[in-house]
């Protein structure tokens, strides 16, 4: 008797097991499964997937860092000096001196006063509207927002404005509407990048807009912080603006060594009362020592001159993807950035092809709803500045032969 078995003796578990296998089966039918394939390498351009050895086009690895070794020996040299971890939340014993080093360097690197860890980029979304926001104030958000915000934004009491994706006339229209609700604190949210579609938000507009309107701009850079703009400091100063966003969340876990831990970079009451109120900082352990020493490392090189480097050959690698997919004739979606999704429209069509180019030594995934929306299924690729020509060469030609065989 399996464990399942012996607890369904009890017929209301057994009831709520028959349904949670109802709902699976309707995902494997609509052909919605998103499977997991088992990395047995370091991560990098050349991994070991499911046993066989394969070129990656789907990591968040933008720079390369995940994969560097200077990168993962100051992660070695952290752990050496203040151990696997502190057995605490930051403020009852969990602070040390890594973490306010590791803060202080993203906020000096990003051109704020101070900056909050947590333990994700998904916790610092889920945490920091309710704290600074009351029901007299209005969050008007991108339609296309992360899963973190769009949560993080539910967490919180104020009212709520939705505007189409990066759609400047619609944004207005829902600040207007704020505005005549009467909000106090009007703030825009916006992802810097929009992950799905390989598009930078137009945050020059929407700051100007957010100044006539008298709102705040939030910015989600996960997908830019260290790989897109001057010195790598994301989409804002990318468009210009880097001085009108007023929050900006990030991650650790993409461009910047790619280990975990995200942070808020804002003006030092905003981080004070964080630090007091944000609940995934409150009641949840403080990052690793391990994931501090290989973040600082990260940011040091991003910042360097090695980091304008690196972020050249990105841009590089990007462009020579682009130029050889866009002339074999594939829909491509997205600009200015290392996200190229291929569209493919249907998602059973979309996850063949994804596992034909992983046979094929060309490790992609299908992305298909609820990632996207229905009908609009892709194979998103990612650059790195560790790819070379010949590995994008190869994975144009393994998009090809995939379309052949599948045609
Ligand atoms: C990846 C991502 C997150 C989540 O980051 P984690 O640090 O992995 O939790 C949040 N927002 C956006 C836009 C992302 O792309």
């Amino acid at each position: 008797m399996t464990k399942t078995e012996a607890r369904s003796k009890h017929s209301s578990h057994a009831e709520f097991i028959d349904r949670i296998r109802y709902e699976l089966s309707g995902i494997e039918s609509e052909g919605l499964t998103k499977p997991e394939r088992v990395i047995s390498s370091h991560q990098g351009p050349e991994v070991i997937v499911d046993g066989e050895a394969a070129l990656n086009f789907c990591a968040n690895n933008y720079l390369g860092l995940a994969g560097d070794p200077r990168v993962a020996q100051a992660a070695i040299e952290a752990i050496e000096e203040r151990g696997s971890g502190l057995a605490s939340v930051r403020f009852i014993c969990g602070t040390l001196d890594l973490h306010k080093r590791l803060e202080r360097a993203t906020a000096d690197w990003l051109g704020y006063d101070d900056a909050i860890l947590f333990a994700a980029a998904f916790d610092a979304n889920g945490g920091v509207f309710e704290p600074l926001l009351g029901a007299q104030d209005a969050i008007v958000s991108d339609s296309l927002n992360h899963a973190s915000i769009i949560d993080g934004v539910r967490l919180s009491k104020a009212k709520r404005y939705r505007f189409a994706n990066a759609d400047m006339v619609d944004l207005e229209a829902q600040l207007k509407a704020a505005r005549e609700d009467g909000a106090r604190t009007v703030l825009i949210a916006t992802d810097g990048v929009f992950s799905m579609d390989g598009i930078i938000a137009p945050l020059d507009e929407i700051a100007a807009l957010g100044e006539r309107y008298g709102a705040l701009v939030m910015v989600d850079d996960c997908h830019a912080t260290g790989l897109i703009g001057p010195g790598g400091r994301g989409s804002g100063p990318f468009k210009g603006v880097g001085d009108k966003i007023d929050i900006l969340t990030g991650t650790y876990g993409k461009a910047l060594g790619g280990a975990m831990g995200g942070f808020i970079c804002a003006a030092q009451p905003v981080i004070d009362l964080l630090r007091q109120r944000a609940r995934p900082y409150l009641f949840s352990n403080a990052l690793a020592p391990a994931v501090c020493g290989s973040a600082l490392k990260a940011i040091e090189i991003a910042a360097s001159d090695e980091g304008d480097a690196l972020r050249s050959q990105l841009a590089e690698n990007a462009a020579h993807f682009r130029g050889a997919m866009d002339r074999e004739g594939f829909e491509l979606l997205g600009a200015d950035h290392a996200i190229v999704p291929v569209l493919l429209g249907d998602a059973a069509q979309a996850q063949r092809m994804a596992a034909r180019l992983v046979e094929n030594g060309i490790f992609v995934t299908g992305f298909s709803f609820p990632v996207v929306p229905r009908g609009q299924a892709r194979i998103r690729v990612q650059l790195s500045a560790a790819h070379t020509p010949g590995q994008i060469d190869q994975a144009v030609a393994a998009f090809v032969e995939a379309r052949a065989a599948l045609a």
